[in-house]
């Protein structure tokens, strides 16, 4: 690191809070080391108090750009001077790029879950998904997906401060892109099972199965999957492991997977917004995992 820092490097921002736990920092660190880019990485404690000051910084400071975490990722939004149209609809940031003094906002998240299905060599573009979750990975998935060609998508929430977003996000997709969206009660059972086994793909972006829901999984029952050719995704990454990836596999479902390849890719895309290079994301896989 102290060959690579010197008068000219460039800096990236992390403002969230709480923050320390982030593996960001390492991520992208090593992955400017690995190609010998003039950038380095900070995690910053930010609050929605600090983050008008914070963000005006990265202008005065000339910095390259942040990532953007929670509770920030709204309250960014009227501090920006643009954001890129996926973002908009989103209505969340977590990216930001600052081009001599003009920062635009992204949100990778969406970006990162397609492209960890390219990565397994799956394309959902042209079929139909099932999605459990409309807070923040949710939408960014929703929108992400539907801008990217999947045909049909079926929104499942509970009646929580989350039914409204779900709502929001069906209404959105169906207004400005071709794929067509439903909103659905996850508390109707015999409609989320028949959902889940009318698509190509059921994805969990709810935070069932993460700490401190780790032992709960939304679908219980191993004969809803009754294709073994279907994907099964959930975003979860720590466990590696989920109750939802142990039901699924349990059913003979060939593709399961957890969020540690939407995680890399978020990354990834975010990387290549400030670099304009790859991230060498086999190399951080090692690194990190
Ligand atoms: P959020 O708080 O914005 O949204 C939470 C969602 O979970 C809402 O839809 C809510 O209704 C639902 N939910 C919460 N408890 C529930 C329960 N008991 N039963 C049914 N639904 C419930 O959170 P978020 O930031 O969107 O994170 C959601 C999940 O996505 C988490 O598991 C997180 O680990 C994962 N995630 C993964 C990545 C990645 O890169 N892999 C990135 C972001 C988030």
């Amino acid at each position: 690191m102290t060959e690579r820092i010197d008068g000219h490097t460039l800096l990236i921002g992390l403002m969230a809070y709480p923050i320390r736990h982030s593996m960001s920092p390492t991520m992208h660190n090593n992955a400017f080391a690995k190609l010998g880019l003039n950038f380095a990485y900070l995690a910053f404690e930010i609050t929605n108090d600090t983050l008008p000051a914070a963000v005006q910084s990265i202008r005065t400071l000339d910095m390259r750009g942040s990532n953007i975490s929670m509770p920030n990722k709204q309250k960014i939004i009227p501090l920006l001077d643009k954001l890129d149209p996926a973002t908009e609809m989103i209505g969340a940031v977590n990216t930001v790029v600052n081009d001599h003094g003009v920062l635009t906002g992204y949100t990778t998240d969406g970006i990162g879950f397609m492209k960890s299905l390219d990565d397994e060599g799956l394309d959902i573009r042209g079929h139909k998904m099932t999605l459990a979750g409309a807070g923040g990975a949710g939408t960014a998935i929703a929108i992400q997906a539907a801008l990217d060609g999947v045909k049909e998508m079926s929104i499942f929430n509970r009646h929580d401060e989350f039914w409204d977003n779900a709502k929001r996000n069906v209404d959105i997709i169906n207004e400005k892109t071709d794929c067509k969206a439903t909103l659905h009660d996850l508390a109707d059972q015999d409609d989320y099972k028949a959902e889940i086994q009318s698509s190509f793909i059921y994805a969990d972006a709810t935070s069932v199965g993460m700490n401190p829901l780790q032992d709960q999984t939304l679908v219980t029952d191993p004969t809803w999957f009754n294709n073994p050719d279907q994907i099964v995704f959930d975003t979860v990454y720590a466990p590696r492991t989920t109750e939802l990836m142990k039901v699924a596999e349990k059913a003979g479902v060939k593709h399961v997977f957890n969020g540690l390849g939407m995680m890399l890719e978020q990354g990834a895309a975010a990387f290549k917004l400030w670099t304009g290079k790859e991230m060498p994301v086999d190399y951080i896989r090692e690194v990190l995992f």
